[in-house]
């Protein structure tokens, strides 16, 4: 049997990084962001890298062939050791371009207006971090990626988080869901 693979699904600044960072850490998952992974392609100079430059500035997703075959090389690599998704799948035609099952998917579930508020209070800002960005970020997540919870609501894969508490009450629920 495959390895398991988990997704974090959750609006921009829903804090998918930060519980992705200690579940790998404590429970030994590959961790695997989408959206870091194409920052490194950017500032390699890479054709990829380049290709996704334009989309990502203007807080738009990045074309399905670029990522699955982005997505496709990284799962290649992580041999039989267990998988979490962070960025990805972010429509219901990258879910099912993947060619792995996935065991469960955690929904990080944030308002609105708490993502605007944490994202402006970022020390640390990325360049899609400026309000108008993250109003389309915001907008291109519920068009395009919210439409996966019911995806795999319907697979009785979904569990859903109350990401808008603090990092440590969260983590405790996201371990919960994934016993
Ligand atoms: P956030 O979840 O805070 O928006 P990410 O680092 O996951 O940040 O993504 C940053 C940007 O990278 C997105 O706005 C998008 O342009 C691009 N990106 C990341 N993952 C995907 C994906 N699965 N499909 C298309 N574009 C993606």
């Amino acid at each position: 049997m495959a390895a398991p693979a988990i997704a974090l699904l959750g609006p921009p600044g829903s804090g998918k990084g930060t519980q992705a960072t200690r579940l790998s850490d404590e429970l030994g998952f590959v961790w695997l962001s989408t959206g870091d992974l194409l920052r490194e392609a950017r500032a390699a100079g890479s054709d990829l890298g380049q290709r996704a430059g334009e989309y990502m500035d203007r807080g738009d997703l990045v074309p399905d062939d670029v990522i699955v075959e982005m997505v496709d090389g990284a799962l290649a690599d992580t041999g039989d050791r267990p998988v979490l998704l962070d960025g990805f799948p972010r429509s219901v035609a990258q879910a099912e371009a993947l060619g792995r099952d996935l065991d469960a998917v955690i929904l990080i579930d944030v308002p609105d207006e708490v993502v605007m508020e944490r994202i402006a209070g970022r020390q640390d800002g990325r360049a899609d971090d400026k309000p108008e960005t993250v109003r389309e970020r915001l907008r291109v997540y519920h068009d395009e990626t919210e439409p996966l919870v019911g995806h795999y609501e319907r697979q009785g894969k979904l569990r859903r988080v109350d990401g808008a508490q603090d990092p440590d009450a969260v983590h405790d629920d996201v371990r919960a869901a994934l016993q």
